[in-house]
C-alpha cells in the first residue's frame, strides 16, 4: 500500500510544509483540481513527477467560478477515490481548502484577466468564469509556492489564460500544459461526463470526430469559414447544443 499523501486544510499547515521543502532545497509541482479524478488527472501528476522533487495536487471545487446557474451544488465530489488514486501515484501532499479557508468572510480582492480571457469562446458563454479561475489560481499558487504548475490543453483557453497571468504578475513559476487524454472512442476525459445518460455518452465521441476532420479539411485547403460551417451543422444534426466551434491561432 502507498503511503498516503498529507492531506492539509488550512493555509499555515500548508506553509509549514512547503516551508520544510524549501528550506531542503527541493523543488514542487503544483496541479489544481477540482476533484473526482480521472486519468486526465493523473497523467498531469505524472508530468508534475517527472518536473519537480514534490507533488502537491489541490482539491477545491471553486465556487467563484461557477455562475449561479452552474453546477457548483451538485459537481461530482468524490474524496475518498481521489486520495486512493493519489496515493498510488506518491503524491507528497493533497491541498484541500474549505471555501471558508479559501474564501474568508470579507474577501474582497479579485483577479480580472483580459487579453486570452476576452477573445470571445469560452467567456461569451461564462462570463464570470475567467475572473473566478484567475482568482482562485493566483491564490493557489500564492499558498503553495510552486516551481512548476501543471495544466490540461483540454480547457485550451484557461492555459493560455493562466500563463498569461503568470508572466503578467511576474509570478517564479512555470505553466505546463499536458495534452488532453481521452476515451478509446475520443471523447475528451472529463469528471463532467458522469452527467452523460447512455444515448447521450454513445453520441458524445461525434464532438472529437468532427473536431478532428475540420482540422484536418482545413489544412488540405478547405477555406476555414466552409469548414467550420459544415462541423457546426453536424455537430447540431446529432443533437447537440452547440455553444461555438470556432477555428482561432493558439
Ligand atoms: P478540473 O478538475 O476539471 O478543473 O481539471 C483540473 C485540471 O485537469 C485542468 O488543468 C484540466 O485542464 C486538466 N484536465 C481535465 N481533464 C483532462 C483530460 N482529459 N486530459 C488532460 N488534462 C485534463
Amino acid at each position: 500500500m502507498a503511503r498516503r499523501p498529507l492531506v492539509v486544510r488550512s493555509v499555515p499547515a500548508l506553509r509549514k510544509i512547503t516551508s520544510r521543502y524549501r528550506a531542503k532545497g527541493e523543488t514542487v509541482a503544483l496541479v489544481p483540481t477540482m476533484g473526482a479524478l480521472h486519468d486526465g488527472h493523473l497523467s498531469l501528476v505524472r508530468v508534475a513527477h517527472r518536473r519537480a522533487k514534490r507533488v502537491i495536487v489541490s482539491i477545491f471545487v471553486n465556487p467563484a467560478q461557477f455562475a449561479p446557474s452552474e453546477d457548483f451544488k451538485t459537481y461530482p465530489r468524490s474524496f475518498n477515490t481521489d486520495l486512493a488514486m493519489l496515493a498510488a501515484l506518491k503524491v507528497d501532499l493533497i491541498w484541500a481548502p474549505t471555501v471558508a479557508a479559501m474564501y474568508p468572510e470579507g474577501f474582497a480582492t479579485k483577479i480580472a484577466p483580459e487579453g486570452p480571457a476576452l477573445v470571445g469562446l469560452e467567456d461569451r458563454f461564462r462570463p464570470h468564469f475567467f475572473g473566478g479561475v484567475a482568482t482562485v489560481v493566483s491564490k493557489l499558487f500564492l499558498q503553495t509556492t510552486p516551481d512548476f504548475a501543471i495544466f490540461g490543453e483540454k480547457d485550451y483557453q484557461q492555459l493560455r489564460v493562466v500563463t498569461r497571468m503568470a508572466r503578467d504578475l511576474d509570478l517564479p513559476l512555470r505553466v505546463i500544459g499536458v495534452p488532453t487524454v481521452r476515451e478509446k472512442d475520443g471523447l475528451a476525459m472529463s469528471s463532467r461526463n458522469a452527467y452523460l445518460s447512455p444515448d447521450e455518452r454513445k453520441t458524445a465521441p461525434l464532438l472529437h470526430r468532427v473536431l478532428k476532420e475540420t482540422a484536418a479539411a482545413i489544412k488540405s485547403g478547405t477555406l476555414p469559414n466552409a469548414a467550420i460551417g459544415q462541423g457546426r451543422g453536424r455537430i447540431e444534426q446529432a443533437g447537440f447544443k452547440l455553444d461555438y466551434l470556432e477555428a482561432r491561432h493558439a
